[in-house]
């Protein structure tokens, strides 16, 4: 990708309403625009790391033996009633009648479908367990959306259901996923906990939340180093100076961007929507389920709020946009021109993800959008590096730039691209 062409431009300042870092870097970057209040348009460099994100949590998913489907967001009414939910959610379900005066929902989350669906086609302990996800839009009508997509009324969500014959192979399923949870959260390069949590409006015996650490974060959570509990300051209701309630030891507390929810929900939603399968006897039981989601959008700000500095964003490898800027310095220089065009062909025939800063800008503003865009490593091809007959290699993360050969510039990439993944 040429940055020439990119659309939009990056900018200097963000508007007055982006009130968290995140938001301002987003803005700047060009990764996102905000149409309505609570409501954001995806530019190319910011779905780049949506799908990168995506497709992390696909691969899990799908390890996991989990079935992608797609389910619809506009939901009647008939089965949010069924659950009590059309009332229980409060304001931030946006109902809306059809031209036949049909009520609606905007799907918040989508335990009523599911189970529906679950009720339909699942007959039999032959066919469990079953694990079914998908990714969508979703919509909360936040009374008020603020900190950029990270409290946003629409927002991209990968919502996972697990359906089990017995509570152990439900109990099972619940810890198979918080572990690849946990694996998710790894390789997206993230520093999170894993807290025990409030079931909320989704409901359920027990939950987990999975908090990326930023100082920035809304919610809080109290840990304990010795005996590792760990909990949202919502639940366990700890304060500063308390104890552990398991240990009676110190607690610590920091303060977490919640990216992940699990919850186990037992026979909740299969006993009110009859979601019933025949057990080996011949007997009709509910099924056992539970419930898995990731905010995506939320991963990639909270990736921002977690990994930047005063100039601007420093993506984690695995989510960055690209993983390489080709910043070239003296384009008017036919031999840098001609050196610069050459280097990027060879470094997209050799696949790298490579964003080519080919404006006739003074270096200045060109070092200074890489470091705004956070692309995790910089080649830079300019007159003086090429008498030598080198370009320069810089991680974002370091202040340490280093001459390559031009002949070695790949292979010197790909092996700093390596040391990156720690791989
Ligand atoms: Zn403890």
């Amino acid at each position: 990708m040429r940055l020439s062409q990119a659309f939009p431009p990056t900018s200097k300042k963000a508007p007055a309403d982006a009130d968290t870092l995140s938001a301002q870097l987003m803005f700047r970057a060009g990764l996102v625009r905000k149409l309505a209040s609570g409501i954001y348009e995806w530019l190319p460099l910011g779905l780049r790391s949506l799908k990168k994100a995506e497709q992390i949590v696909r691969e899990e998913m799908d390890a996991l033996g989990g079935q992608e489907v797609w389910l619809p967001v506009v939901q009647p009414k008939a089965l949010w009633e069924k659950t009590g939910r059309w009332q229980l959610y409060g304001q931030e379900l946006l109902r809306f009648k059809d031209r036949k005066g049909s009520e609606f929902c905007l799907a918040p989350t989508a335990e009523e479908v599911i189970t529906d669906l679950a009720a339909r086609e699942l007959r039999s302990y032959r066919q469990l367990p079953t694990m079914l996800y998908q990714f969508s839009t979703k919509f909360r009508d936040e009374l008020r959306p603020r900190f950029g997509v990270l409290r946003a009324r629409e927002f991209y969500m990968k919502d996972a259901y697990s359906f089990d014959a017995t509570e152990k192979d439900a109990e099972a399923a619940y810890e198979k996923m918080r572990r690849a949870y946990e694996k998710i959260f790894t390789r997206c390069g993230l520093r999170f906990k894993t807290v025990e949590a409030q079931t909320g409006p989704i409901g359920g015996s027990f939950s987990h939340e999975f908090m990326v650490t930023a100082e920035t974060g809304e919610s809080e959570i109290a840990s304990c180093s010795r005996c590792g509990f760990s909990a949202n300051t919502d639940l366990c209701r700890a304060r500063s100076g308390d104890p552990c309630p398991k240990c009676k030891s110190s607690l610590e507390f920091s303060r977490g961007i919640e990216v992940g929810h699990t919850f186990k929900l037992g026979d909740k939603y299969s006993r009110t929507l009859e979601a019933q399968f025949l057990d080996l006897q011949g007997k009709s039981r509910p099924l056992i389920m539970g419930c898995y989601g990731i905010g995506v959008s939320r991963v990639v700000a909270a990736a921002i709020e977690q990994s930047h500095d005063e100039n601007g964003i420093s993506w984690p490898l695995s989510l960055a946009p690209y993983t390489v800027i080709l910043t070239a310095l003296n384009l008017e220089d036919p031999p840098v021109r001609q050196q610069a065009e050459s280097l990027y062909r060879a470094l997209r025939e050799a696949r790298q993800e490579v964003l080519f800063d080919d404006r006739p800008e003074r270096a200045g503003v060109k070092f200074h959008d890489a470091d705004l865009l956070g692309i995790p490593l910089r080649l830079t091809l300019s007159s003086k590096t090429l008498e030598g007959g080198c370009v320069e290699l810089k991680p974002r993360n370091s202040t340490q730039s280093r001459s390559v050969s031009l002949s070695q510039a790949l292979p010197e990439l790909q092996q700093c691209l390596r040391s990156l993944t720690g791989g």
